[in-house]
């Protein structure tokens, strides 16, 4: 499934989540590039050849990024509308460009930032546990015996 290895630690110290998050970097060595574009993972890092095939951050950028960008966004927009009343223009010229580049780079980092703790803390996807082949014996059904009477 990946390239992790127990002995990871010795080659390569762990490395700080968050600051390894803004940079964008490996989870392991923290030095190759953890994204390829803007916002696609690469397939390995170019430094120590870590395949990034565990990585699956699912929805949970976008959560980040609705609840930290809707906050600072809209709380702006409110204040800036109530203290100094500006024309309804200076909103449509202001706040978008706002919204989309603040919210690329929150999803970018905090997409980035659940790579790297899923890295460090071996997290992959829930498994059921398939219980071991068992004999239990025949329960017989008494309902019927006591109908008889
Ligand atoms: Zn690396």
């Amino acid at each position: 499934m990946t390239d992790q290895n127990p002995n990871d630690k010795a080659l390569y110290p762990p490395v700080p989540a968050f600051s390894t998050a803004l940079k964008g970097r490996c989870p392991r060595c923290g030095e190759g590039n953890l994204f390829a574009g803007v916002l696609s993972v690469s397939q390995s890092c170019a430094n120590c050849r870590l395949s990034f095939d565990f990585e699956d951050s699912g929805d949970g950028p976008t959560v980040f990024v609705m609840l930290i960008v809707g906050l600072v966004v809209v709380g702006s927009a409110v204040y800036v509308e109530f203290v100094h009343q500006p024309p309804l223009w200076l909103h449509f010229v202001l706040w978008p460009p706002l919204l989309f580049g603040f919210g690329l780079w929150v999803l970018r980092v905090t997409k980035a930032l659940l790579i790297v703790l899923q890295y460090q803390n071996n997290a992959h996807e829930g498994e059921l546990a398939t219980p071991p082949a068992s004999k239990s014996p025949a329960v017989p059904n008494s309902s019927n015996d006591r109908d008889a009477d």
